[in-house]
């Protein structure tokens, strides 16, 4: 079995609790110190920093959401002065909706550890070529994995995501055996090779590593035979420096949270009630180690559930299932973050009324992403060509909100199906709710 850190990763429990709770306790004094806004959540609720002797205690501390965050936007939750941030990364989040992580070169050091662990999980060493097929940029899929791959001393391909000519070229060319990216490109790139007329047996690849959005074992399945490989699930998010928080090992039965930088808690998305492991709730992370962007008990609005049942691989830390769905309605289509209150927001300016239906599906393994929108009597009267006109500036409209163009049908007044209680907005056909039972082996 090998490990990165091989220490921190087969911690025996007693003392990763400890651990855990030596680190909360210099955690919540350092926000309570320097982060105003979490301070006055704390002095809302009564806590003080001396309230919190370690890890059982952390039911006392408020939570913190995505809301949050966009309310203090850009710098509210800095840890840090500035001028001791080395870098920022942002969410894949769409206009007005933006988080901006920061970063200390200590925060950047355990985020890229925590992405070299999961490359060695799946049996990745310094013999290995990786290709990082992530978007660099403000995305973390890129610079994580990139950070990673040089920590567990492979060959980085640091190609980020597109042009799918030059990524089947380099790897081939420079025989790439472990792949990083989406798993819908990695669906993507695996028709294009059969396009090219090349089979899973000739390309040089091992083994994936894929995430940033939600996808099924029945995925799975499909692109480990489409390229001839073993993929392998990795889940973050900006909030928490970005992927790496947690990551799949060999026996590939949920994903191991790194527990040693992360505390991981289930909780009853409607009470806030913390859940017994096992229970299927919303995850929320606490970071103990980050500098720049210290956050405490943030909800990641991530449905899953936790086992702590021994791991074959040896690692201790606990498991998470895959995501099994959102306590919001955001949704994830082709890696982008989209809110139907964003959509509703365009077709309101535009001068619609706020009836419409989000259709997402997948087909071939890609995401399709329908919006129906209902014209009113004046605009049913006009002609094929003004509404088609009409369609295109709405899809343009859409595009500039979300950083995604959907395919608009404007369709005729009272046709979309009106609802009793709330409004059925999203129609999704993705099927992504995994079993859970294996969690249970
Ligand atoms: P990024 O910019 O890295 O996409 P975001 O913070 O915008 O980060 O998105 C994070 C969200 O992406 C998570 O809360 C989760 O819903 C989703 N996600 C990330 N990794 C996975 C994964 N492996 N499986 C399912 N969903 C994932
Ligand atoms: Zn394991």
């Amino acid at each position: 079995m090998k490990y990165f850190q091989e220490k921190a990763e087969t911690m025996p429990l007693s003392e990763l609790r400890k651990l855990q709770s030596e680190k909360l306790v210099k955690q919540v004094r350092h926000v309570y110190e320097h982060v105003a806004p979490y301070r006055r959540k704390m002095d809302e609720l009564g806590v003080k920093p001396e309230d919190i002797h370690g890890i059982e205690d952390l039911p006392k501390l408020p939570f913190l959401t995505k809301g949050d965050l966009r309310d203090e936007y850009p710098t509210g939750y800095l840890g840090v002065p500035m001028k001791d941030c080395v870098r920022i990364q942002s969410t894949s989040g769409t206009t007005g909706r933006r988080v901006v992580a920061f970063y200390t070169q200590h925060d950047i050091d355990l985020w890229e550890d925590c992405c070299a662990r999961a490359i060695v999980a799946t049996g990745g060493s310094d013999e290995d070529v990786l290709q990082v097929a992530y978007g660099y940029g403000l995305f973390t899929g890129g610079a994580g994995l990139n950070g990673g791959s040089h920590r567990v001393g492979c060959l980085t391909l640091p190609m980020s995501s597109g042009n799918t000519d030059r990524q089947i070229q380099f790897m081939m060319d420079l025989g790439a055996t472990i792949l990083c990216c989406t798993p819908s490109y990695a669906a993507y790139l695996g028709e294009s090779m059969k396009e090219r007329g090349i089979a899973p047996d000739q390309n040089p690849l091992r083994v994936g590593i894929f995430g940033a959005e939600p996808w099924t074992e029945e995925m799975r399945q499909a692109i480990e035979k489409s390229l001839g490989i073993k993929a392998y699930d990795i889940y973050g998010l900006t909030e928490t420096s970005g992927p790496g928080v947690a990551f799949e090992c060999q026996e590939q039965q949920g994903m191991h949270i790194n527990e040693d930088h992360f505390i991981a808690e289930v909780i009853d998305p409607e009470t806030g009630k913390v859940l017994p492991e096992g229970s299927k709730g919303e995850l929320v992370f606490t970071s103990l180690d980050k500098e720049a962007f210290p956050l405490l008990r943030y909800r990641t609005r991530d449905i899953c559930i936790l086992s702590r049942k021994k791991c074959a691989c040896g690692r201790t830390f606990i498991r998470m299932t895959k995501p099994m769905g959102r306590s919001d309605d955001m949704l994830i289509i082709r890696g982008v973050n989209v809110f139907p209150s964003q959509i509703e927001t365009v077709l309101l300016k535009e001068g619609y009324t706020p009836n419409y239906q989000i259709v997402v599906d997948r087909v071939n393994n890609s995401d399709t992403f329908d919006i129906l929108v209902e014209m009113d009597e004046a605009m049913f009267a006009d002609t094929v060509s003004v509404i088609t006109g009409r369609e295109k500036a709405l899809v343009a409209a859409m595009r500039a909100m979300l950083g995604i163009g959907p395919t608009v049908h404007l369709v005729a007044p009272h046709s979309i199906q009106r609802s009793e209680g709330k409004a059925v907005r999203v129609i999704d056909k993705r099927k992504l709710v995994t079993d859970t039972q294996w969690l249970g082996k």
